[in-house]
């Protein structure tokens, strides 16, 4: 198995400086994206460029960082601007900028957006202390040309971004009128997501035999792909991690893979699933070989259920089967969802691929379906009601497993008592109800998630039947769980997160091995194996929660009394 002991050989290879790629090594980009390796060559050699690529793809750095290099340091005395970009909305005016200003990072070129809608006078001021590039909608960048407060005869460089919904909102006069203000002599790169027949008018008028650059998909050998089921999920980008958390607790999965695009988003992920109880592990082109192998070890054998991954570090993985692929985001081409989602649904068993786009990524969803012809189901996060009922049917499961394991006499005494006064059905459903408040812990109470976080389960309240581990019911059955007794509760602040982050991280025990979780105001009780108690309590010993010392013990009381 290869691993890339210089990840950033990609952007340096594509002739990027150090500064740059300094600036992409703090970012977290691990290697370009298809658009990159294609027009970043060509525009750092000056060539104009007529780029197809659509938002996700990376496009933004595609033009930002030659344009970046190619500005150089500004001069002392006098700054002009020299950078243009043009884009359709305010909203991409100060996404474009923001980026550009990330990757300008250690430099002293200044970026302003410019946009209708924003104090004409903020603007000016800034625009009078001098930038070196400006990311404007048209409508904006005209007004200030008209003014007197923006020239553009120093421009070197000028990037047309999302020139098809430019033309869409009416911007074509506008934009010739802004042309004519440019030198000749500069350097054009018009990026769309579509090339129809007005944008190739647009390019043969204003750029200088451009370098044509269009992501290819690759085409696929029929029925490939034919038992992967595919979804999507809209989400808002802060929303994800809770979101996943839910679509994953729905589909029960055995094994994961969770592609993420920067090594930074990999870690805070991992991290976050380990907090919510899940066992995720990470792994990234920052990995020694000793620690990627280990990772990957873990994975195969199914000590760990997910493994949150770039695409580079998953890169010739030898993994037979994953049940589900996840996109965290919409993957920069057709060609990245296809490498991704082929691990799932291999051997002819059934895979899920599940993609997380937010509302402003649905067009590169299309793109993908249109260029792999095959049908993404958009579907909605499922809510603790889902769950709740998702939960019932697991249990359903679990109980038809613990009666055909049998070894139920000393059961059947109390039912048998139980049933002089009571109806035996009801009885079984009163069991039921027990079992599954002593799991959780807590009922199901949609509003009792905070707003804000709405789509946030609370620990205790994951299912814990999961479908992946068909001994499930066996696992968490009290008999072989010991209630831990821990000295701190809420009132010190202590969150399930908490006592499970201490317990896998100071342990090193699984996640699995921890059961119901009960905090009350001055302790907490945690349910863990009966295998890692001791383990548990020693590793605990001396540790600290939330600033405070612990103490850990076994629980004395009865199990199965609530606090
Ligand atoms: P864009 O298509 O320009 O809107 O970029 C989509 C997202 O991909 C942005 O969040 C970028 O920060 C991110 N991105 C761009 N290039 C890379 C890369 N080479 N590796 C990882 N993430 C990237």
């Amino acid at each position: 198995m290869e691993i890339d002991a210089r990840p950033l050989d990609g952007f340096a290879a594509l002739g990027l400086d150090e500064r740059l790629i300094a600036a992409l090594t703090s970012l977290g980009y691990e290697e370009p994206t298809a658009i990159q390796r294609e027009a970043i060559p060509p525009l750092l050699a000056g060539k104009d460029v007529l780029g197809q690529a659509a938002t996700g793809t990376g496009k933004t750095a595609a033009f930002a960082l030659p344009l970046l290099q190619r500005l150089g340091e500004p001069a002392a005395t006098e700054r002009a601007v020299r950078g243009l970009i043009l884009v359709p909305t305010r909203e991409l005016a100060m996404q474009v900028a923001e980026a550009v200003h990330k990757y300008s990072r250690g430099s002293a070129l200044r970026v302003v957006p410019i946009y209708g809608g924003q104090s004409i006078v903020q603007q000016l001021r800034a625009l009078e202390r001098g930038v070196d590039v400006v990311v404007a909608t048209p409508g904006r960048a005209l007004d200030h040309l008209r003014r007197g407060s923006l020239h553009l005869d120093a421009v070197q460089t000028l990037i047309l971004d999302e020139a098809d919904e430019m033309l869409d909102m009416g911007f074509a006069e506008e934009l010739e009128a802004i042309l004519e203000h440019t030198p000749a002599e500069r350097q054009t790169a018009l990026f769309s997501a579509t090339v129809p027949k007005r944008i190739l008018e647009i390019a043969k008028r204003h750029l200088r035999a451009p370098v044509q650059v269009k992501i290819q998909p690759e085409k696929l050998a029929a029925g490939e792909r034919a038992r992967v089921r595919e979804i999507a999920y809209i989400v808002q980008r802060r929303n994800k991690p809770a979101a996943l958390a839910r679509v994953l607790d729905m589909e029960g999965p055995t094994s994961t893979i969770v592609f993420c695009r920067t090594r930074i988003e990999v870690d805070e992920l991992t991290e976050t699933l380990g907090s919510r109880g899940y066992s995720a592990e990470a792994l990234h082109g920052g990995l020694s070989q000793e620690q990627r192998d280990r990772v990957l070890r873990r994975f195969r054998d199914g000590a760990s259920e997910i493994l949150v991954a770039t695409d580079v570090a998953a890169r010739g993985l030898d993994i037979e089967h994953v049940s589900h692929v996840v996109n965290f985001d919409v993957p920069s081409s057709p060609d990245a969802y296809l490498h991704r989602i082929g691990r799932t649904g291999r051997a002819g068993r059934e895979g899920v691929a599940v993609t997380l786009a937010e509302a402003r990524e649905s067009r590169l969803l299309r793109n993908i379906e249109q260029f792999t012809k095959h049908k993404i189901t958009i579907e909605s996060v499922p809510t603790a009601h889902d769950l709740r009922a998702r939960r019932l049917e697991l249990m359903h499961t679990a109980l038809e497993e613990t009666l055909t394991g049998g070894n139920l006499d000393a059961y059947r005494r109390v039912i048998e008592s139980l049933a002089v006064d009571h109806d035996v059905l009801d009885i079984a459903a009163a069991a039921a109800k027990l079992a599954d408040e002593a799991r959780d812990g807590s009922a199901d109470d949609e509003a009792d998630i905070p707003k804000d976080v709405a789509f946030v389960q609370p620990l205790a309240e994951r299912p814990r039947f999961t479908k992946a581990h068909p001994d499930a019911a066996k696992r968490m059955a009290s008999a072989d769980m010991t209630r831990i007794f821990i000295d701190l509760g809420r009132s010190a602040g202590i969150r399930p997160a908490d006592l499970v982050g201490a317990i896998t991280n100071e342990a090193k025990v699984d996640a699995r091995q921890i059961g119901a979780i009960d905090i009350a105001d001055g302790f907490s009780l945690v349910e863990v194996s009966n295998a890692s108690v001791d383990s548990i309590i020693a590793a605990l010993r001396g540790t600290k929660l939330r600033g405070k010392p612990v103490t850990a013990r076994r629980d004395r009381k009865v199990k199965g009394v609530r606090p």
